[in-house]
């Protein structure tokens, strides 16, 4: 065990290699992380499991896969603490988080198409995902989850509902205008 500097640590699950799930997934003892600038720290009420998190233990066809990683691409939870440079977000509000990381500087991101970014990052690829008691994410990444929206339907929400609004809105232009 690896004894965090403030004496409190976490638990998390690390794929330690590529392989089926019941004999490559590990839960350890991890520091519990500090909020760095723009950051806040989540306690993970709910992690939603996609299909990246698969290529992420059985490897992509296009990456080059380091072990050990944290996978959780999606994930839902209550602020724990803010870091400095941070406004709007509170110990205590009900969040989830936007998976994808862009650059938010490139053609893409200035349009409004940051999946598109080059520079895009995820979690539970990119960056340590959402399997663990607790995550430090930028608090750019986060949106209110109303108290009517349990933490497991918030966890699942971003992409399926993001990947169905490019299609319907972004790529085939439905609105509300284009219907009258
Ligand atoms: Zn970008």
């Amino acid at each position: 065990m690896v004894l965090a500097p403030n004496g409190r640590n976490m638990r998390t699950v690390h794929i330690v290699e590529s392989g089926p799930p019941e004999e490559v997934l590990e839960i350890r003892d991890r520091p519990r992380p500090d909020p760095g600038p723009g950051e806040v720290r989540l306690e993970v009420r709910a992690c939603a499991l996609q299909h990246a998190d698969v290529f992420a233990r059985t490897g992509h066809p296009e990456i080059e896969d380091e072990f050990p990683k944290r996978p959780g691409t999606e994930m839902a939870g209550v602020v724990d603490e803010v870091g400095d440079a941070v406004d709007g977000w509170s110990p205590g509000d009900r969040v989830n988080v936007y998976h994808h990381v862009s650059c938010g500087a490139c053609e893409f991101c200035e349009r409004g198409e940051q999946t598109m970014c080059p520079h895009d990052r995820k979690f539970g690829s990119d960056f340590p995902g959402g399997l663990a008691e607790y995550v430090a994410v930028p608090a750019a990444n986060l949106e209110p989850v109303p108290e009517h929206v349990d933490m497991e339907t918030a966890a699942a929400w971003p992409s399926s509902f993001t990947t169905a609004w490019r299609m319907l809105v972004s790529g085939g232009g439905s609105n509300r205008a284009s219907r009258r």
